[in-house]
């Protein structure tokens, strides 16, 4: 029987590929989204089939029809040759790195990287012989200037964790290539429906999927999407490392798919609304958020992206930690917790001085992360407003 969704590649809108991509309703009597398939022996049924090896599956680990269908999905939508899906997004940090290094060789990282996987480079893959220099975000086309003989790849970031700052990733991907260097990207915060790295330059995507994929906090699930030169890289280290997400984390993943473009159109109006009330508070010393024109950097998300999600970051004036205390404590829709893209709304306070090594933060006062989630932003507008009420009658 034909395959209906052949349609939803190439020219079809995102909105409309995140709904079709990956479906094969008639390999499944119909039904309109695949099962899943739990599994780690696949039987053959000659021995014929089983020296040859020409069954589309082989091995649980390698793939089934479930994590095959969110492969194929998110390859199209990042523009890629091929996919691998590990169990965390920090697994698909870790993998896509070690896909790229040996001993001997010097890597690039963002000082704005999100942070675990900098202690993956610094513990693990400095232990393996591996040199890393952290560099300014903003560095553009001057990361040339710190390539050394044995430069292998360059991870950035956009925007930063936590901090939002910008990257220039075609002025950085141009300059590595003339050196033969690998440029991941972590696209996490964009999706791959408002960033296409592989397409501003970069050789590989790599997708925190438990955020808004998953969309719903109930997952936990990576993607390391390659073009067509790193596609074989990726898919040696999947097989050597044994990364392979759970069957139900997998369907998980599909499921939030279907919805992320109408999930994120929803996250960046109430996202946009809140920030502005915010960066109008005499609470709030300014707010990171690249889709408001008074960011720095947002001249490149507007030039590099076709959206944002719903994640910025709003610093305080100067405040006692009671009162920060009294203004988090007594929220009632925002949630204080790790994690984001999930449909509920979240903040967090965090501290990069204790980490970042490349860059100078400056507060003055203590940071906040917020997640905007699916809930009327009057109401988590009004939320806000009563806890800078708690906040000052803390602070006199
Ligand atoms: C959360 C996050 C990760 C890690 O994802 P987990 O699924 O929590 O392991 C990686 N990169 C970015 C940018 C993230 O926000």
């Amino acid at each position: 029987m034909a395959d209906k969704d052949d349609g939803s590649k190439g020219s079809a809108r995102p909105e409309t590929k995140v709904v079709h991509l990956g479906r094969k309703p008639f390999e499944h009597h119909g039904f309109v989204n695949p099962p899943v398939y739990r599994g780690s022996t696949i039987l053959y049924e000659t021995l014929d089939a089983l020296n040859s090896r020409t069954q589309p599956y082989t091995y649980g680990r390698r793939a089934t029809p479930t994590t095959r269908a969110l492969e194929e999905a998110i390859t199209e939508l990042e523009g890629g040759a091929a996919t691998i899906l590990t169990s965390s997004g920090l697994g698909a940090v870790s993998t896509a790195l070690l896909a790229f290094v040996s001993a001997g060789d010097h890597i690039l990282i963002t000082d704005s990287a999100y942070q675990p996987g900098r202690t993956f480079a610094d513990k693990m893959l400095k232990r393996l012989g591996v040199e890393i220099t952290y560099y300014d975000p903003g560095i553009g086309a001057g990361v040339a200037e710190l390539f050394r003989p044995n430069t292998r790849l360059i991870l950035v970031e956009s925007p930063g964790s936590q901090t939002f700052e910008m990257q220039d990733i075609p002025a950085i991907a141009a300059e590595a290539h003339k050196r033969d260097i690998w440029v991941l990207a972590d696209n996490t915060w964009a999706t791959p429906l408002y960033c296409k790295p592989l397409a501003l330059g970069a050789d590989v995507s790599i997708q925190a999927a438990t955020k808004y994929i998953v969309g719903h906090a109930d997952a936990m699930l990576g993607a390391v999407v390659a073009n067509a030169r790193a596609a074989r890289l990726i898919d040696h280290a999947k097989e050597a490392l044994g990364t392979c997400p759970g069957s139900e984390e997998t369907y998980l993943g599909l499921r939030g798919l279907r919805t992320l473009d109408v999930r994120l159109e929803r996250h960046q109006k109430s996202a946009l609304a809140v920030a502005q009330w915010l960066a109008n508070r005499a609470e709030v010393d300014r707010v990171l958020y690249p889709p408001l024109p008074s960011d720095p950097g947002h001249a490149l998300w507007k030039r590099d992206f076709t959206g944002a999600s719903g994640l910025f970051t709003a610093v305080l004036n100067p405040v006692s930690k009671k009162a920060l205390a009294a203004f988090l404590d007594g929220l009632k829709l925002f949630g204080m917790g790790y994690s984001w893209g999930g449909y509920e709304s979240l903040v967090v306070p965090f501290d990069p001085t204790s980490y970042r090594t490349a860059t100078k933060w400056t507060g003055p006062g203590p940071a906040l992360r917020f997640h905007v989630g699916l809930e009327a932003v009057e109401d988590l507008i009004r939320d806000l407003d009563d806890g800078f009420t708690r906040l000052k009658a803390a602070s006199s």
